[in-house]
């Protein structure tokens, strides 16, 4: 069992005292790892692929908060819009009327966090902050809960700069006028995996997404 138990319930109630969510990263993880911590009283887990998601949601106990975190297609919302908790990464203003419609069709209300682009790599997805003042249309949404943003820093071991780009992420979440939406109130900031947590919550975070220093390395996909 590669399942770190220790390091889980350090990290646990390290951001329990905090204040901060733990979203266990479980993508390429067998069910049977999910299930030990989900035993040790863990409820949110994050997966990245639709289809992994939807066999483990179907295995696995139904008060399972599961959390969508990977780059979502929209030809895909429909499949996990019944039982999805929170979409992290909500990346395009496409992929967010697809999942209004898709709620509205179950008349439903799902959770997203729009992804902000906070590092100076290219593969990595969102919106800039300037692309967020432009969704003026964001008021007719009606079945999408936007509840905060997501993002993700370099992968680096410069400290400084994974701070720095956490802070542009904690001013947004801290200026809600910033995205059109008249009354928004954002409550979730998700930012910090294995590697950068503890800059993340130092930063301002209250939800982070750790995988590895869980479960251990991921290696291949579980097909
Ligand atoms: C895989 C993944 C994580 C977890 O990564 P670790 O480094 O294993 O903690 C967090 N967030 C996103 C968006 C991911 O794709």
């Amino acid at each position: 069992m590669a399942v770190n138990i220790e390091a889980y319930k350090k990290i646990k109630s390290d951001l329990d005292a905090a204040g901060v969510t733990l979203v266990a990263v479980s993508k390429f993880k067998p069910i049977e790892d999910i299930r030990v911590l989900y035993d040790l009283g863990q409820r949110d887990f994050g997966e990245n692929f639709v289809q992994e998601l939807i066999l483990k949601q179907e295995a696995l106990p139904k008060d399972i908060r599961w959390h969508f975190i990977g780059h979502l297609q929209s030809n895909k919302v429909k499949y996990i819009a019944p039982f999805i908790h929170l979409i992290h990464g909500v990346d395009s203003y496409k992929l967010l009327k697809e999942i209004d419609k898709q709620a509205a069709k179950i008349q439903t209300n799902i959770g997203c966090l729009l992804q902000i682009y906070i590092a100076s790599e290219e593969t990595k997805f969102g919106f800039s902050p300037a692309e967020l003042q432009e969704l003026k249309e964001i008021v007719q949404l009606k079945n999408v809960d936007i509840r905060g943003y997501m993002g993700m820093a370099s992968f680096t071991e410069d400290g400084q700069k994974i701070k720095a780009e956490f802070s542009i992420l904690k001013n947004l979440f801290d200026q809600p006028e910033h995205l059109p939406l008249p009354g928004f109130k954002p409550s979730l900031l998700s930012m910090g995996m294995s590697g950068d947590y503890e800059i993340a919550v130092k930063s301002g975070s209250n939800m982070v997404r750790i995988g590895s220093l869980l479960f251990g390395q991921r290696d291949k996909q579980i097909s």
